[in-house]
């Protein structure tokens, strides 16, 4: 008797699986992927325990029919390739057909999915590989697959797993590697029903910066390299900024990321002399390269990569990463490379020095010696009043104290009731009043914050409301966080007496501030430190900032204006959105041609 046999069809793909399906992380870059090949352009990944519970990824892409619902669960099954050459023009992320058919057979997988054009979604469970259902559902257009308990079933797999918190820093630098090459895509993150991003879609520089934090961005320095052969283009870390730790390091190859210790070294190199020992610079190198010249075939999980010429790419990215640090040598100190098509070019040959951005004020403005009447709370921002009675901004500093600078006439305007226009050296620079309002009332609320020593305001009427039980209970159990804000209350009854604010923030903007704490805490997600006082003054400042549609008076542009510069992080809002953009003044002369 023959001693060979065929394996069944389910063990054979739960082997197959172990070479795609290490972790967590591996379902989550292969979802991730899959939506991404579907054209979505908003993916959401709700995650719980680590991945060990639940990972799902809704997406809005094109879904799939009936049929195909089915046949995608299948080994080898794939709309991406159909023949060899497709092989070598591959531009989708995935093409083996294995992930789906892998991943189902190792855990229990319900999809839910249509098309444009069908009336009614699909719904299919699998468990274990075996098809258990598949009936019609109302489903938006799209496709979400839910995996859970990942390795039922092979429990030896299911063992080796880490913690949910190790498991889920995998699965957050997955996201991260999807997520940053596909800018243009919105992205968010649950864990836990705790939102950990949620990216808007943006450009390269904003995506890194919402991810690494809007310090990011002006550390680092832009490489731009192209050749017949490939052009590599992306952000290198300026050397002062390096880390003693990796983790901000990123390759992608046509936006796919890989890893390379090879082309790492050469990176090193170019940083040759100038970096402090053992330490590494960030970088977000990207190569685009005809997918012939590349072999994404020789790894299962494909994050290693062949080019055919290795060792050009390895000159090539050494001379541009060098030629780019040598350049922003004698760059601005400021970059402004937050919105394309508004980048003030460094002209390296000039060799002009580069001064910081000073805003022309009247010097002999006083807002704080004004002729108009006073408002009755002086430092409180009240609702949009009458254009002769403007409302005074909180804590402005006086412009004599933010701006020594010798007096150059005023030049700001308001425009729209929504941005301050001033001139400046390099162009016209255009502010954002709400969000430059809130980066400065976030900037104070933080300093105040973290010295336990804030302003309050007692209010002589005592604003009161009702709330309910669940809500008077998480308001009693945060008290003293809130008294630490300037918040001070007493609860009567349902009832809550509002007795004092912080200084310069309305009643009603407190209120607000409150509800979104409710809503944060019954998630239950304790934060602490640092981090609890930067949510904290995140909210209250969003909340208290001037909105668009607020008229403001010329002194309070200009006080805004020296204000927010001099915040050590002028350009971005707590978000990581921009505050202000230039226009350069050859752009607009450009227009002119
Ligand atoms: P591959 O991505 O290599 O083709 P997969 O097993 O990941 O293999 O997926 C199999 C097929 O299922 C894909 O080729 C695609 O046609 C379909 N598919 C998977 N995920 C989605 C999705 N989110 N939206 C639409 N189609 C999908
Ligand atoms: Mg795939």
């Amino acid at each position: 008797m023959s001693r060979i046999q065929l394996l069944p069809e389910t063990l054979a793909n739960q082997i197959a699986a172990g070479e795609v399906v290490q972790r967590p992380a591996s379902v989550v870059k292969e979802l991730l992927e899959n939506a991404i090949d579907a054209g979505a352009r908003h993916i959401k990944l709700i995650v719980k325990d680590g991945g060990k519970g639940l990972i799902q990824v809704i997406d809005d892409g094109h879904g799939m029919d009936e049929t195909d619902a089915r046949m995608c669960f299948e080994r080898h099954a794939t709309s991406k390739i159909r023949n060899t050459d497709d092989l070598f023009r591959i531009q989708t992320k995935g093409f083996r057909g294995e992930a789906l058919a892998s991943i189902a057979a190792v855990a229990h997988v319900e999809l839910r999915t249509r098309t444009e054009d069908m009336e009614l979604g699909t719904l299919v469970r699998i468990e274990g590989g075996r098809l258990v259902s598949q009936e019609p559902v109302s489903a938006p257009k799209g496709t979400s697959i839910a995996v859970k308990n990942l390795f039922f079933n092979v429990p030896a797999r299911r063992k080796f797993l880490k913690s949910a918190q190790v498991e889920m820093r995998h699965i957050i630098d997955e996201f991260q590697r999807v997520a940053i090459p596909h800018h243009h895509i919105g992205f968010t993150l649950i864990h836990n029903g705790h939102e950990v991003y949620r990216l808007l879609p943006s450009n390269l520089m904003q995506r890194i910066a919402h991810i690494f934090g809007r310090k990011m961005p002006e550390r680092l320095v832009p490489v731009s390299e192209q050749t017949d052969y490939i052009k590599i283009h992306g952000y290198a870390g300026k050397p002062e900024f390096a880390k003693q730790r990796r983790g901000e390091q990123f390759f992608f190859v046509n936006n796919r990321y890989f890893k390379s210790s090879y082309l790492h070294s050469a990176v090193m190199q170019a940083y040759e002399g100038l970096l402090p020992e053992k330490r590494i610079p960030p970088y977000f190198l990207f190569f685009e390269i005809d997918p012939g010249h590349i072999d994404v075939n020789i790894h299962p999980t494909k994050t290693e990569i062949k080019f055919d010429d290795e060792y050009t790419v390895y000159n090539l990215l050494r001379a541009s990463v060098r030629h780019a640090l040598g350049k922003f040598d004698q760059m601005p100190s400021i970059d402004f490379d937050i919105t394309p098509g508004l980048i003030p070019r460094a002209k390296p040959s000039s060799g002009k020095t580069y001064r910081e951005p000073k805003i022309q004020v009247d010097p002999r403005f006083n807002p704080f010696r004004d002729d108009r009447p006073q408002h009755p709370f002086p430092g409180q921002i009240s609702a949009p009043q009458t254009p002769e009675e403007p409302p005074v901004l909180p804590d402005f500093p006086t412009v004599e104290e933010t701006v020594p600078e010798p007096p150059q006439g005023t030049t700001v305007f308001q425009w729209k009731d929504k941005y301050l226009v001033t001139r400046m050296p390099e162009g016209l620079m255009i502010v954002h009043q709400h969000r430059a309002h809130k980066s400065v009332l976030f900037a104070r609320f933080l300093d105040q914050l973290s010295r336990s020593d804030v302003n309050t305001q007692e209010l002589l009427f005592p604003e009161s409301r009702d709330y309910m039980p669940a809500e008077l209970d998480l308001l009693e159990k945060h008290k003293d966080i809130l008294h630490q804000t300037g918040i001070h209350f007493r609860i009567e009854g349902q009832t809550l007496h509002l007795s004092a604010v912080p200084a310069g923030v309305e009643p009603g903007a407190v209120l607000a501030f409150m509800d979104e704490l409710l809503a944060h805490w019954s998630d239950d997600i304790p934060l602490q430190g640092d981090e609890l006082h930067r949510f904290l003054a995140n909210k209250l400042a969003a909340k208290a900032a001037i909105r668009t549609g607020h008229k403001m008076s010329t002194g309070e542009q200009q006080q805004l204006l020296a204000q927010l510069f001099r915040l050590p992080e002028p350009k971005y809002d707590p978000s990581g959105k921009p505050n202000f953009i230039i226009l350069p003044q050859e752009d607009i002369d450009k227009k002119f041609e």
